[in-house]
């Protein structure tokens, strides 16, 4: 840890007793961008006043280790500019919506670092695509972020700037590795905010904090501009209160991009438009998932509820056989990391990033400046990556996990030939303390119900669905086929209004 705060958990009176009146008094509580464009076209508020608002919070809720970096002299001027071009008519459709990005997310002009020591010191020089079209509607980006080091985490403890605490209570972790995107939201520091989903980063802190929390399909949007972790697994993805919210962001965000190949031209359908219209859905449940052992019993039980509601609302839900789950985790962590020691092998103290002060020559400068800019977590899958990549052991683990993803996907997506939507737990459990967990495999091993949607490419989100007896809140997961996003977001609307 660089400079993060010390864990105390004789913080969290402080924080919870002098911080949350504070914040009622200073501004309504909003959750969806609608109430906020109410207010603005009713002059109850301005957008100026929103930012002071938001500032507030912030600045009230330090503790919690949520921002790199706050974008507040930006803010503001945008927030004034917006009011002028909202008194104009000209405001576009994000006109209002204060967004927190996850520090793996390039905005020009700011530093990105990916919560890593090797990237300190280093400025983005052009936007993400992701950035550039929500920014082209009005968007107001409060700042960026702490998260898992190179989004390598589940929990956000491998930020080399400390943990960040969940705002709902501090002694736990927010998830991760998006976590402080999700803080950011639960916090009410932002009405919404964008993280990067790999293997479950927005879905689980999303589960985590209360929060509804969607990957895209693979490809749906733009990878430009954000920092590779495992390129043919990471997507941008928003967190939000509400489904609308992530819709009209995913609508804005989507789309083909000369700077990524990867992303789809498939039309964007009008997400933030999409409707049940009263359809009766045919459901799968994975059995192997809802019945693991692993599963906490009151998330179990919840489950089960919502499959009898949805029965009795007039849908059909039906246990689907999914015989793959012990290979999730070890084919994601194979492929991963060895995606990830090659897009990493670009952090090399030369071009730029963290630079050893030891340097000598071009061998001490590669050796050293990994050495010390990389933290235990990052440099653990850099090993691991390299050692499934090498000629000796490449067919042996990293082939047979592509077979496997294969195989993964080819079964996804015969389940969905047959159904329109899959239900899943999204975490096995609710939020757990800071250092609770400190084995990798037992870490791993807590992303067992999300990486399924990276592996085989479809799009998931987590909905808020209950709240445990130990008072933290847990999502469940929905997953469409591939691109059907719309209606995916037009089923979690309701399943989030229930
Ligand atoms: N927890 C997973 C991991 O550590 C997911 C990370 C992610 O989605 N970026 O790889």
């Amino acid at each position: 840890m660089i400079n993060g705060p010390q864990i105390e958990t004789g913080q969290i009176c402080h924080y919870k007793s002098l911080f949350l009146p504070a914040i009622l008094k200073a501004m309504k509580d909003y959750k969806s961008l609608s109430a906020v464009q109410n207010d603005l076209k009713e002059g109850v508020i301005t957008c100026a006043q929103l930012v002071e608002g938001y500032l507030e919070k912030e600045k009230a809720g330090r503790d919690l280790n949520i921002f790199r970096e706050v974008f507040a002299e930006e803010a503001r001027s945008r927030a004034v500019e917006i009011d002028t071009k909202l008194k104009e008519g000209t405001a576009g459709r994000l006109a209002g919506m204060v967004l927190a990005i996850k520090d793996n997310i390039c905005v020009k002009g700011h530093h990105v670092g990916a919560s890593s020591k090797i990237l300190e010191g280093f400025e983005s020089l052009f936007s993400a695509t992701a950035i550039t079209r929500l920014l082209a509607e009005d968007v107001i980006l409060i700042g960026r972020t702490n998260c898992d080091e190179f989004a390598m985490g589940g929990s956000n403890e491998n930020s080399a700037f400390g943990p960040v605490k969940n705002p709902l209570n501090p002694a736990l972790v927010p998830g991760g590795s998006s976590g402080g995107s999700a803080a950011a939201v639960a916090a009410g520091m932002a009405l919404a905010a964008l993280g990067s989903d790999t293997g479950g980063s927005i879905r689980q802190p999303a589960s985590f904090c209360g929060l509804v929390g969607l990957k895209p399909t693979y490809g749906r949007i733009s990878r430009h501009g954000l920092i590779a972790y495992a390129s043919s697994f990471d997507q941008i993805g928003p967190f939000s209160h509400t489904v609308e919210d992530s819709a009209l962001l995913l609508e804005i965000m989507a789309g083909a991009d000369g700077y990524d190949s990867t992303a789809s031209s498939r039309p964007v359908d009008k997400y933030s438009e999409a409707n049940t219209e009263g359809k009766k859905y045919r459901i799968a449940y994975l059995k192997d998932y809802v019945e693991h052992p692993g599963l906490d019993p009151e998330i179990k039980g919840k489950l089960k509820t919502i499959f009898q509601d949805l029965i009795d609302q007039g849908h059909t839900v039906e246990a689907a056989d999914f015989p793959m789950v012990e290979y999730l985790v070890p084919a994601y962590y194979v492929l991963t990391t060895a995606e990830a020691s090659s897009n990493l092998s670009r952090f090399s103290g030369i071009t730029y990033g963290y630079r050893s002060p030891s340097a000598k020559d071009t061998m001490s400068t590669l050796l050293r400046s990994r050495s010390e800019g990389f933290g235990a977590e990052v440099k653990r899958r850099i090993m691991l990556g390299t050692f499934v990549l090498s000629a000796g052991y490449y067919d042996a683990y990293y082939t047979r996990a592509q077979k496997v993803r294969r195989k993964i996907r080819e079964r996804t997506r015969e389940i969905l030939e047959n159904y329109d939507l899959i239900l899943t737990p999204t975490t096995p459990k609710t939020a757990f303390e800071i250092g609770a967990i400190n084995d990798p495999v037992s870490m791993y091993l807590e992303d067992i119900f999300t990486v399924h949607a990276n592996l085989a490419g479809v799009p998931a989100v987590s909905i808020p669905v209950g709240t445990h007896s130990n008072g933290m809140p847990f999502g469940i997961q929905v997953m469409s086929d591939l691109f059907e996003e719309a209606k995916l977001l037009a089923f979690s609307k309701e399943m989030n209004r229930q």
